[in-house]
């Protein structure tokens, strides 16, 4: 299905403003998506029709809230393929998903010696949270390196793999370079050997299907806000043996059974991973996100996401001097890149005076910086509602700025 993608502009009120007299370009899409008229509506609907605390009360609103609530924890479920809601943990993001398998994994499967395999494309979110745990246990990281084109060298992968390896961190779409990563195989290689695979989806949900049991992952985490959905929501999926063995991560309301001073025992699942007041509003603002995104269709966004990047590539690399970072084929809608001469920071500032908005610097990925030898990057990222007349202001504005310089 092509997508009128005229039409699907005009649901989003951000797009229509001008920035500094110009037309706002929105290509930071990768940091966090924008949102339509029909998700902003439910947030007030939320607020002005239905709002109570979930779980807990005997009232109407209560009861209300829980049921929007829990009603998208089955949308999740479904949009991810994963055998059952009790799978679904509902946090504040992706880095919150990381850091709670960080912790409650790592307290019941990892001891002192043992390693975990983490991808050199890795945001820090991915990275630092098991560093931590390594601290805490006195176990190992070792990376698991990229080439030049910024592809995994996953063929690696088993010659890392040792006796003490526990889990393999990785992301499934690198928000840097745009690589997509083969999951699939990656799950394979792990599970033939005991190993569990941990997958950052955070740049996937929005533009891949995923299908959690097909891809055999242990845990998959991602973020409403890069799904045109609220921020302050994510979601952590898991396998139910391996949830059903960890800890809670934190303790407080909802997440237990029955206190007592003498021992307190948990809440079943998912509960036992939701502690305190969630994110109510933010949750079932979050179902109507995910309504948005099936009515669009993955496949149709990521179809168009593709031929933007495609146009803005092949325009881009006509430009004397530009490097792009991350040119394996097949990759997501995301292009980084260097301009000889001119500093990226100065390059995304002056941008924005023309009214587009991309993102400047180390895009949170030391280490892959590190393997490129430089500090940063400009960063364009698109989404389902970005045209080609919009590329074609970028790469005008771009060309003008150098010759600047
Ligand atoms: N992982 C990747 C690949 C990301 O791109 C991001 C955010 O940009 C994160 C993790 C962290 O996501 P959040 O800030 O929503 O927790």
């Amino acid at each position: 299905m092509t997508l009128d993608i005229q039409k699907i502009r005009e649901d989003f009120p951000i797009l229509q403003q001008k920035i500094y007299k110009q037309p706002l370009i929105y290509f930071d899409n990768a940091a966090t998506t924008q949102r339509p008229r029909q998700v902003i509506d439910v947030l007030t609907r939320t607020y002005t029709e239905f709002y109570g605390n979930i779980h807990r009360a005997a009232h109407f609103l209560a009861d209300k809230a829980t049921l929007a609530y829990e009603e998208t924890r089955e949308k999740v479920r479904n949009l991810i393929n994963a055998e059952s809601r009790e799978q679904i943990i509902f946090t504040k993001g992706t880095t919150e998903s990381i850091n709670l398998v960080a912790y409650s994994f790592g307290e019941a499967f990892i001891h002192e010696g043992d390693e975990i395999i983490v991808s050199e494309m890795e945001h820090h979110s991915n990275i630092v949270p098991w560093q931590l745990l390594a601290g805490r246990k006195g176990a190992k990281i070792i990376m698991l390196p990229i080439n030049d084109e910024g592809r995994l060298e996953f063929e690696k992968l088993e010659s890392l793999i040792s006796p003490r390896t526990k889990l393999i961190a990785v992301t499934h779409v690198s928000n840097v370079l745009g690589t997509i990563n083969p999951i699939k195989q990656i799950a394979q290689i792990a599970h033939s050997k005991n190993v569990r695979i941990f997958v950052d989806g955070a740049q996937a949900a929005a533009h891949l299907i995923i299908n959690v049991q097909d891809l055999d992952v242990d845990f998959y985490a991602f973020s409403a806000h890069k799904m045109y959905g609220p921020n302050g929501v994510g979601v952590l999926y898991g396998k139910k043996e391996l949830l059903e063995q960890m800890p809670p991560y934190q303790g407080g309301g909802e997440m237990i059974s029955e206190v007592r001073f003498s021992g307190t025992t948990y809440n079943e699942l998912p509960y036992k991973f939701e502690a305190g007041t969630p994110n109510i509003s933010g949750v079932i603002t979050f179902g109507a996100a995910i309504d948005y995104l099936g009515n669009i269709g993955i496949e149709n966004a990521a179809a168009w996401e593709t031929e933007l990047l495609n146009y803005a590539t092949v325009r881009l690399i006509q430009i004397a001097g530009l490097r792009v970072y991350g040119t394996q084929p097949g990759k997501s809608g995301v292009i980084s890149f260097n301009v000889e001469g001119v500093h990226f920071f100065d390059l995304g500032t002056m941008l924005d005076k023309f009214g587009i908005a991309v993102r400047t610097g180390h895009h949170c990925a030391d280490p892959l910086m590190e393997h490129f030898g430089i500090q940063g990057t400009v960063r364009a990222s698109f989404a389902f509602y970005n045209t080609r007349e919009e590329i074609d202001v970028f790469v005008e504005a771009l060309k003008k700025i150098i010759s600047m310089f």
